[in-house]
This record gives C-alpha cells, sequence and structure tokens, in this order.
C-alpha cells in the first residue's frame, strides 16, 4: 500500500506494537514492580546499555536504557508524575519493536547515526502511592531550578551530562481536554514548550515544532479529530522550558482518553508511533518540509472541554431566583462523582449527556441519623421520594442494604442548592411530576 509518509511505515509500526507490546502493562496504573523484569529483560539485549542513574527518595532505582550510538542524541523520561503511567508502557513497547521498526522505516545506519535514552518512570516513589508528587510530597515537573528532589536532580544530572538535542518530555492530562471546540477528547497533545515567557521561537524550538508537526501528520492517520496543541504559556519551574532554554528541542507528549479505552491504550501506541515518526524526520531531514504554519494548525487542547456526565438545562432556585442552567459532573479515580461546572456550558461535551430539560432539582435535604440505620432498597427509595438525598450523622451507624449509591457527612451542606465541588447527589422532577434521583452522578428513576 503507497502511504502518504514515506518514511515511516505507519501499519508495520501498528502491527508490531499490536503483536509485540507487552500485555502485562495494559492496566490502569503502573508501579516500579511491574516494569522492573521488562527494564532487566531488555537490558540483555546486546543493542542496549542499562544504567542505574540513581535512586528516588524512597531508594527505588531510576534507569536509563540506551541504544544507538551516533552523535544526535534524543533524551526521553515518563512518568515524572506518579499517577501518569501511559507513556512508560510505550517507551518500553518502543525499545521492545525498535529493530523491527527500524528495518522498515530507518535508515540502515541508525545506530550510528543517533543515540537514544529513555529514563522510564522518573518518579517510581509516586508510582508507588499513586500520586502525582513524589515521596516529599514534591511536584517534580516545579523543581527543575531549586532541585530538591532526588529525582528532578538525576533528570537535569542526565541533561547536562548528555546534552540532547532532542528532548521527550512524557506525560498524562486528565480525560477532559479536547481537541478545538469538538466533542473529541484530546487523545495525544503535543507541545514545544517555550523557554521564556516571550515565547521566542530559536532554532532548536523550530526544530520541535517542525517534530510535532509531523508526528501529528503520521497519528492524523488513525487520530484526525483527536489531537491537541498544548498551551505554551512559559512555565519558570518546569522541566520542559528549563530543558528547552539549554537548546534541545524540547517536545511535551500528554497522553489522554479515548472513547472506551479506559487504560490509554490507544495513546500508548499513539506514543510509539509518534516518537519513532520524530527520530524518523529527524534522521531524513523530514522534518524540515514543515513549517511553522502546519505546528499552529494542530487545534488547541482545549481544557473541560468534556465532562463525565452533563444534565442540560435544569430548574434551580437560589435565594428565591428561579433560573436554568446545565451542571456537569466528573468522576475521580475513586469512582467518586462530584459537581464540577454549573451555568451555560453549552461550549462542554459530554462523555454522556442527560436531557434533564426543565426538570426542577428540588432543595437539598438531609436525614439525621442519631441511632444505627439499616437502609434496606425500599427504606431508601422512600426517603428519596420525600426528597431526602443524603445524609448527616456518624456514617459507621449507617447500614446501606439498598445496592445504590449513599452519601453521609458528617455535617450538612451549608446551602440546599447544588454547588460545584459537592457530591453529585439531588432530586429532580419534571414537568409531568415524575421524580428522578441523581445517586452518584447515576440517574434513577423514582
Ligand atoms: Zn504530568
Amino acid at each position: 500500500m503507497k502511504s502518504s509518509h514515506p518514511n515511516t511505515n505507519v501499519q508495520a509500526a501498528e502491527s508490531l506494537w499490536q503483536t509485540h507490546r507487552y500485555g502485562e502493562l495494559d492496566k490502569s496504573h503502573l508501579r516500579f514492580s511491574d516494569i522492573d523484569p521488562i527494564i532487566k529483560t531488555l537490558a540483555e539485549r546486546p543493542d542496549i546499555t542499562m544504567t542505574t542513574l540513581g535512586h528516588s527518595c524512597a531508594r527505588r532505582p531510576i534507569y536509563r536504557l540506551t541504544t544507538g550510538h551516533g552523535p544526535m542524541v534524543i533524551l526521553t523520561w515518563t512518568q515524572m508524575h506518579g499517577d501518569e503511567p501511559t507513556a512508560t508502557a510505550a517507551v518500553l513497547d518502543w525499545l521492545r519493536i525498535l529493530p523491527d521498526l527500524a528495518a522498515t522505516s530507518l535508515p540502515k545506519d541508525w545506530q550510528s547515526l543517533v543515540t537514544i535514552h529513555v529514563i522510564p518512570m522518573l518518579n517510581p516513589d509516586g508510582a508507588e502511592r499513586c500520586t502525582r508528587v513524589n515521596e516529599q510530597g514534591i511536584d517534580i515537573n516545579r523543581d527543575a531550578r531549586q532541585l530538591q528532589t532526588p529525582e528532578g536532580n538525576i533528570l537535569w544530572q542526565q541533561v547536562n551530562e548528555l546534552s540532547p538535542d532532542v528532548a521527550f518530555n512524557l506525560h498524562d492530562q486528565n480525560p477532559y481536554y479536547t481537541a478545538g471546540q469538538s466533542a473529541y477528547p484530546a487523545t495525544i497533545a503535543f507541545l514545544a514548550p517555550a523557554f521564556h515567557p516571550d515565547k521566542h521561537v530559536d532554532a532548536p524550538r523550530l526544530r520541535a515544532k517542525q517534530l510535532i508537526a509531523c508526528m501529528a501528520e503520521t497519528l492524523s492517520h488513525w487520530l484526525p479529530c483527536h489531537i491537541g496543541r498544548y498551551d505554551d504559556t512559559y512555565s519558570l519551574r518546569s522541566f520542559g522550558d528549563n530543558i528547552a532554554g539549554t537548546g534541545a528541542s524540547t517536545i511535551l507528549i500528554e497522553s489522554g482518553a479515548h472513547p472506551q479505552d479506559p487504560h490509554r491504550q490507544v495513546a500508548r501506541k499513539m506514543n510509539v508511533i509518534a516518537m519513532h515518526s520524530a527520530i524518523d524526520a529527524l534522521l531524513c531531514n523530514r522534518y524540515q518540509e514543515k513549517s511553522l504554519a502546519d505546528y499552529y494548525r494542530i487545534p488547541d487542547n482545549v481544557e473541560d472541554g468534556l465532562t463525565d456526565v452533563k444534565f442540560s438545562q435544569l430548574q434551580q432556585t437560589c435565594h428565591d431566583t428561579a433560573y436554568t442552567c446545565d451542571i456537569s459532573v466528573n468522576f475521580n479515580a475513586s469512582g467518586n462523582a462530584s459537581i464540577s461546572h454549573i451555568g451555560d456550558l453549552s461550549t462542554q461535551s459530554a462523555f454522556k449527556s442527560v436531557a434533564a430539560f426543565d426538570a426542577m432539582v428540588l432543595p437539598l435535604k438531609a436525614r439525621h441519623i442519631s441511632e444505627p440505620l439499616t437502609l434496606t432498597k425500599d427504606a431508601y427509595l422512600e426517603l428519596l421520594n420525600a426528597g431526602i438525598c443524603y445524609f448527616v450523622g456518624d456514617a459507621s451507624m449507617l447500614s446501606n442494604k439498598s445496592g445504590m449509591p449513599v452519601l453521609c457527612l458528617a455535617e450538612p451542606f451549608d446551602t440546599d442548592t447544588l454547588y460545584p465541588g459537592a457530591p453529585a447527589y439531588w432530586i429532580m422532577r419534571d414537568a409531568a411530576q415524575t421524580q428522578w434521583a441523581v445517586l452518584n452522578g447515576e440517574v434513577i428513576e423514582l
């Protein structure tokens, strides 16, 4: 098949990934113990060198895997935010399939042209706790200047020692970004970070933008509507921005959501293909065909373009004033739903939409509990029908046998109106007097 991308053979890349990716990494979160055996296995290969760069705060090793020995130096790191694992799987997949992939898409002598360094999981302690921050509670990506974290020190040492020509800074973003003003989640977002508040474009930054244009073109083969361009406001304390200031063509890739893809395997695959196509474009000088316009043609990565559940056109009353509003609800990692926005949300799309046209939200009403209460389904439904949407008191006294979500708070809400940040529990009534309960974001007809 003739491809519009003459060098990166996209079909070959996809089928190699499908058959050789590390299946055991198809999960919602990755810890050091998930990747340690894979790193050791890769290190046995004659074309890969493993270096222990140092240790995290809690003494977990931080490894670097290196392949190739050419003058063009690439440095890639992942999971500096412990709860952002997608690219960690991707870089390990990439190293696994690189010899086969290179045979179809890179110059024959690629190993003498380029040296590829990969640091998978820069923040293994945060990965263990599934937190953004490290063991010290510090966001490593705000420590690029103070260097008070061992992990940030390791990264900065690597930048000084290796003087990379190209640096890949790999993260995950929340699932609510869209590609432009669309309903499509941004499965991949790119950025060539600024190295100065004025956002100058010097030669390395131009090359980063050109490489991104190449990657976006390759990925558009699969994801024509799911690629965003991240905001380039200068971030003084962040690594990407500071590394861009060293003259490295620095590229941020954010992995994002994709429909029906809870483990972000689409973004994982796209990371592999994006990085490979960047190396390909770099070694063949193909990136020079791209212009700044090609970079800016990528739609904005729009924050809060999506929400998990959107209720459209509800009626509410606050201090005797009635009004119409939309309400969006997001689930956190533990599955708890809370209200994210209230108002005119016509620009926001949703993974799930509830057309609640003109249903009236009843004032939030609580049942106080002062003695043990066993909540059967029938008893709960009766309370919901009576307009009770939550409980107040000692949660240990409430035994929920209803099979439905229950909210029990120590103190009542200080308002009887829905408010951003509040748990998504309320009762509403439509024009036909049918009553509905929203329990942890789920709608139940009463
Ligand atoms: Zn991040």
